[in-house]
């Protein structure tokens, strides 16, 4: 996870947010909500979100956008009924991966204080004060190590070391370090080592850490 600097607000939103707010707090049946709700499905919406998380999500830091539409995630849960109104709230919109956002990992949880929570969230926190993201020699994994309660849930519960992802993460890790250690000498391999810390590259919070 990277610190992300929210972009302004999209004009869609701008102009509609308290009149689709509105209608959805206002709807009686299923379909109603339904179609309310689904307003936020808007392409400019998620232009937005893909432009300010360089087509990564938001909590592994893995691409999505070339293999996947990518989700937007409520970083407050829309299905809680505290958090309903805030479904239209830019600054609740995240962008993230299927696995992550699914049930099996953030799903609609949001664990508050008394529980380890909230989340880390990139936009409003400083991972790097959460979190270490480290390169183990011996058991050669990489992981996202929770240094506060915050983090230890979210890694926990988001699943950022499940073992698929940290198999991939620590491919890329072991790539990026072979790279580092010929970027002394080499300026092809020292452009390729500055370009793996850019807020696009796939986990580029372990280069900077790296
Ligand atoms: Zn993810």
């Amino acid at each position: 996870m990277i610190k992300i600097q929210r972009s302004p607000k999209p004009a869609v939103l701008v102009k509609n947010t308290a009149e689709w707010t509105r209608k959805l707090l206002a709807a009686t049946t299923k379909e109603e909500k339904n179609k309310a709700e689904g307003k936020y499905r808007h392409e400019k919406i998620k232009d937005a979100l893909v432009n300010m998380f360089h087509g990564k999500c938001a909590f592994c830091e893995s691409k999505i956008i070339h293999i996947d539409y990518g989700h937007i995630e409520h970083f407050k849960p829309k299905s809680l009924p505290a958090f309903r109104a805030l479904t239209f709230e830019w600054t609740n919109l995240l962008l993230a991966c299927a696995v992550c956002n699914g049930s099996e990992h953030k799903g609609t949880k949001f664990p508050l204080a008394a529980n380890g929570g909230p989340f880390v969230n990139p936009c409003d926190d400083e991972p790097n004060d959460h979190f270490d993201f480290v390169y183990d020699q011996t058991a050669k994994l990489a992981s996202v190590v929770g240094k506060t309660p915050r983090g230890t849930t979210t890694e926990k519960l988001i699943g950022l070391n499940r073992y698929d992802l940290r198999e991939h993460r620590t491919k890329q890790v072991q790539k990026l370090l072979f790279i580092k250690s010929h970027a002394q000498t080499d300026p092809e391999a020292a452009e390729i080592l500055r370009q793996t810390k850019l807020d696009d590259a796939e986990y580029a919070a372990f280069a900077r850490s790296l």
